[in-house]
């Protein structure tokens, strides 16, 4: 199985990797946020209580996210593999994870980390903000929040995966196609 996590602070370029690895290497994609935004629009009890977090730029509670992974794992036994999006986003969501893929007698493959920088994040964000709709792309207040939030809790992460020798980082500035080729570089060299 080729399980891989993208990371990187909010902005960096997750999502529109993600689409392209999907296609290219046939995985599942699991994306912590847009499972929560469906959930938000669903108006369920779960959505409604993250919401008040999300719209403040503040991560929800590791049980939930870790949660709705467990899940989303075991309703798509048949996978040739996955591709995280935005999680694991604390240490404790890492170790659950490694958890959850032991019991499939499966295992992280490698954590790609988008680099990016502060300056550049925050230009994306707004531009972004401007016709994703998203509350929390629509003021630098909260862009400062979700990224103090990922300096604070998420970057930490990546000593996790350093340690078991599975990180790997490229430069996330750059044309999209680019950024692409590096990190097929990366998968193909695993
Ligand atoms: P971005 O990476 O652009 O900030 P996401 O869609 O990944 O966007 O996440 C949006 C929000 O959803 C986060 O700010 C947080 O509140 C919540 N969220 C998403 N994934 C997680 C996670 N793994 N753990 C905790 N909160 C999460």
């Amino acid at each position: 199985m080729l399980n891989l996590v993208l990371f990187g602070p909010p902005g960096a370029g997750k999502g529109t990797q993600s689409q392209k690895l999907i296609d290219k290497y046939n995985l599942v994609h699991l994306s912590t946020g847009d499972i929560l935004r469906a959930e938000i629009s669903q108006g369920t009890q779960l959505g409604t209580e993250a919401k008040q977090l999300m719209d403040q730029g503040i991560l929800v509670p590791d049980e939930v996210v870790i949660g709705m992974i467990s899940n989303k794992l075991d309703s798509n036994k048949d996978a040739a593999g996955f591709i995280f999006d935005g999680f694991p986003r604390t240490v404790a969501q890492a170790e659950a994870l490694d958890g959850l893929l032991k019991s499939k007698n499966s295992e992280i493959s490698c954590m790609i980390a988008l680099e990016v920088s502060n300056s550049e994040l925050l230009n994306r964000l707004l531009l972004r903000g401007k016709d994703s709709g998203r509350p929390d792309d629509a003021n630098a207040e909260i862009i400062a929040r979700r990224i103090e939030e990922y300096n604070n809790k998420t970057a930490p992460v990546a000593n996790y995966y350093k340690a078991q020798d599975k990180f790997c980082s490229i430069n996330g500035i750059g044309s999209i196609d680019d950024i692409f080729t590096s990190i097929s570089t990366v998968i193909n060299d695993l």
